[in-house]
């Protein structure tokens, strides 16, 4: 693959008046010929984008020898969590990295072991140019190694948000969850501050395609961003308003987790700032609403202004939503883009079929690192409400019937 990259770095500058041209372009042919296709070199310029950040490639090089637990990237690093948090999820979405979860800890480990050398290759950079820095990094390492023991006494704190529960899950847990019991946790939720609660299997594409899903029956909850964070530029103070919206969600859905504990069934948390799994799909899958172009989850209460959270669970039978009344907002959507639009870091792009759904490109998306809501606070849902959006498409709809277009 870097041989190609290596190609289109070289200087290609082809003369009209090159004295062998012909002999060239013979050459030319055949190279052209054994370019990759679009979709490889796209899945390449993802990678080089994913790889071309210094604070993500100090992350690489601290896994270069094995597997490591969030929270010693964070320590060694010296950079808010969040920060990590966003980079790691950069190299996650790329497929540089491996996670996995064990208990409260995250850990993570290059997918590739020779993607160092690679990177060295394609750069021409040499190793003993920068072998000081790694070395205070893997003194630093070592020192909070010794600090904390073995890994599972890990105390420094994780990046990836620290299990909350209070009550064990119990060994033997239970199925069969009553009404009442489905009652108390609506309302208790209702109290928290959540404003939906809807209940999905977890569809087969996203369930435990990596192993870190322990139930594959889910409650499903969403929670209103405050205006005062779309109301914020992208900032450093936009970033930790919404870093405290998901731990304070975050804790809610630990404290209802906790509820299903206590009355014997087993549960998880898939918190909301986690990638744990696909949340919004997990709320469409659970009737809350639609997901639109921008990749947020609609729904008819908040329009895109929420965050959605699960709880995982033994209990099978849920009332399970059996349909979606919200996939309309899939045909507004293919007509509308004002999300693209508006996107200050050119993070979506429009799919050339123009399909519901924007290509999003999380390593130049800064939702998480700077608080930017520019989706949100762009989309008709969130300017003018579900209702008014939906008569809108009504009456098209009725239009292009009477026209025979639809
Ligand atoms: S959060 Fe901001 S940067 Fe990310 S997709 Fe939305 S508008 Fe673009
Ligand atoms: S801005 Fe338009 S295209 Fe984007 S999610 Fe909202 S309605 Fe859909």
């Amino acid at each position: 693959m870097w041989l190609y990259i290596l190609f289109f770095m070289s200087d290609c500058n082809l003369e009209n008046d090159c004295s062998e041209q012909d002999e060239k372009s013979l050459d030319l042919k055949k190279l052209i010929n054994e370019i990759p296709p679009d979709n490889s070199l796209y899945d390449m310029s993802e990678i080089l984008k994913a790889v071309s950040d210094p604070l993500r490639l100090k992350i690489i090089y601290l896994l270069k020898n094995d597997e490591l637990c969030g929270c010693h990237i964070d320590s060694a690093l010296e950079k808010p969590q969040s920060t990590i948090s966003h980079h790691l999820t950069v190299l996650k979405k790329s497929k540089l990295i491996n996670w996995r979860k064990k208990g409260k800890w995250t850990y993570f480990s290059l997918a590739n072991s020779k993607l160092i050398e690679q990177i060295e290759n394609v750069t021409g950079v040499e190793r003993t140019n920068f072998s000081e820095d790694l070395c205070s990094c893997e003194t630093e390492i070592k020192l909070v190694e010794s600090l904390v023991g073995d890994e599972n006494g890990c105390a420094c704190g994780s990046f990836n948000a620290p299990d909350q529960s209070k009550i064990e899950n119990p060994k033997k847990p239970k199925t069969e969850i009553t009404d009442s019991l489905l009652k108390t946790l609506k309302k208790k939720s209702e109290k928290l501050g959540v404003v939906s609660i809807g209940y999905a299997k977890i569809p087969k594409d996203i369930f435990n395609n990596d192993n870190t899903l322990e139930y594959s029956n889910a409650i499903v909850l969403t929670y209103p961003i405050g205006r005062e964070i779309v109301d914020e530029i992208p900032s450093e103070i936009a970033h930790e308003l919404n870093d405290n919206l998901y731990e304070k969600f975050g804790n809610i859905s630990y404290e209802l987790s906790d509820i299903l504990r206590k009355e014997g069934f087993a549960s998880q948390v898939a918190h909301p700032k986690e990638a744990l799994t696909d949340l919004s799909k997990l709320g469409q899958e659970a009737g809350l609403g639609y997901i639109g172009k921008s990749g947020l989850l609609i729904s008819p209460e908040l329009g895109p202004r929420l965050k959605v959270s699960a709880i995982l669970t033994t209990a099978e039978n849920l009332p399970f939503s059996e349909k979606n009344s919200h996939e309309w907002i899939k045909s507004y959507c293919k007509r509308c883009s004002k999300c693209i639009k508006k996107c200050p870091e050119d993070a979506l792009s429009e799919k050339e079929d123009k399909l519901a759904k924007a290509e999003l490109f999380d390593a130049k998306c800064i939702g998480c690192s700077l608080g930017c809501t520019y989706c949100i606070e762009s989309c008709p849902f969130f300017e003018n409400g579900y209702n008014w959006v939906k008569e809108k498409q009504m009456k098209l709809d009725a239009k292009l019937k009477e026209k025979g277009k639809l």
